[in-house]
């Protein structure tokens, strides 16, 4: 049965919900603004994708440390492709893919955000082996890590069922051309999402050359369909989007209560490399510390559901101490929506477009009564956070 929020959010697309909520952003904001900004945040338009500003930062708290773009070989013929990213760099939404070289073919886990990622990844993982891709898993359906599949042309793409589901469906809207966006097209490619054309929906193991690979199913997790990809030789752990290391984690899909489990489930396992979807490489340290941001998170938006608080207020008021200076401190509006979920018994695996407009209208109009604008946030930026495929 659908629920009120689905019919509600079936009846605009998304950018109509995104324009509505920008207005409101705009009419918020003139409770304060001056001029000069008010032309700043009408210049921004609704619907372009907005560079993260840096954060608010706490020198209380730690910082995320900033890391390379790179191919990192982890072990024989096991590499990484990191993206770069740190402070004050917009790198929170460019997930990491895995490289596996066989005797004749390459593994992929993950295809990246779009043509600029996907072939510098397809062209250094040549480079370093002189070999070409012959299958690729896709951990999920989001679109950093799906969008990149066209790139792959030789190569069987695998995935769990509601991964390949969620992607045929986003492949009937998806644009023929990709949008100029800086690091990610140039605008002038054609585009194209390719689904997965293989599905399984439990463990799945390739020996490749001689490395063991375990695709193991995490969800609901991050997404109803997580991957993760388990190397017991080398006791390294592709964590998809399972492990975001110093960047706030992404929840618009996600059963956050289960997420945490198979957080610590994963810290019984005999791992001691965990290459995250998003931030740099680490271990089961830093995936605890991202199943205590949900933690930490869950407590203060608990407190404020049970005052009865509504998701964008409780968001605005919620601080997370040594979290706060984590990369993308905006999605914890989304998080404390996706709790809330949770609690009232309401949780989809689809993402809510509509509660999470309403909540960060309602964030911005508290930031704006408390004369903040520079924590305020724009829709297009929540808008560029919500195009999973
Ligand atoms: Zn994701």
């Amino acid at each position: 049965m659908e629920k009120p929020n689905d019919l509600g959010t079936s009846r605009l697309s998304r950018r109509e919900v995104i324009q509505a909520g920008a207005g409101a952003l705009l009419g918020s904001a003139a409770i304060l603004a001056g001029a000069g900004e008010m032309a700043r945040l009408s210049a921004q338009g609704p619907a372009a994708v907005q560079a993260t500003p840096p954060p608010a930062t706490d020198p209380k708290y730690p910082m995320p440390p900033a890391w390379n773009r790179e191919l990192r070989q982890l072990a024989p013929n096991v590499y990484a492709y990191l993206q770069g990213g740190g402070p004050g760099v917009s790198a929170a939404g460019v997930s990491n893919p895995g490289m596996i070289a066989g005797s004749d073919y390459l593994l992929a886990i993950d295809a990246a955000q779009g043509p600029i990622p996907a072939n510098a990844f397809i062209a250094a993982s040549k480079q370093a082996t002189g070999k070409d891709f012959g299958r690729l898993v896709n951990t999920h359906h989001h679109g950093d890590h799906v969008n990149g599949n066209q790139f792959f042309t030789h190569a069987e793409i695998l995935s769990h069922p509601y991964c390949r589901d969620e992607c045929v469906k986003a492949a009937a809207t998806t644009p023929k051309m990709w949008d100029k966006v800086p690091g990610v097209a140039e605008g002038t490619e054609q585009r194209k999402l390719v689904p997965p054309s293989v599905t399984f929906k439990d463990d799945l193991t390739y020996f490749i050359g001689g490395t063991e690979v375990q695709f193991k199913f995490a969800g609901p997790a991050h997404t109803w369909g997580d991957m993760m990809a388990y190397l017991p030789q080398y006791k390294i752990l592709f964590a998809g989007d399972v492990a975001f290391f110093w960047v706030a984690p992404y929840a618009n899909n996600s059963y956050i209560t289960k997420w945490i489990e198979v957080c610590d489930k994963i810290a019984g396992w005999d791992v001691d490399v965990i290459v995250p979807g998003h931030g740099p490489i680490g271990g089961k340290k830093e995936l605890a510390e991202m199943a205590n941001y949900f933690r930490v998170l869950g407590v203060e938006a608990r407190k404020r559901y049970d005052a009865k608080m509504s998701p964008g207020a409780a968001a605005a008021e919620i601080r997370l101490g040594r979290f706060d200076n984590w990369i993308g401190p905006e999605r914890l509006i989304m998080d404390v929506v996706r709790w809330y979920e949770e609690w009232d018994s309401t949780l989809t695996p689809d993402y809510n477009a509509m509660a999470v407009r309403e909540a960060t209208i309602e964030y911005n109009q508290v930031k704006a009564g408390q004369k903040k604008v520079s924590e305020m946030i724009p829709l297009s930026r929540m808008e560029a956070l919500a195009d999973p495929c």
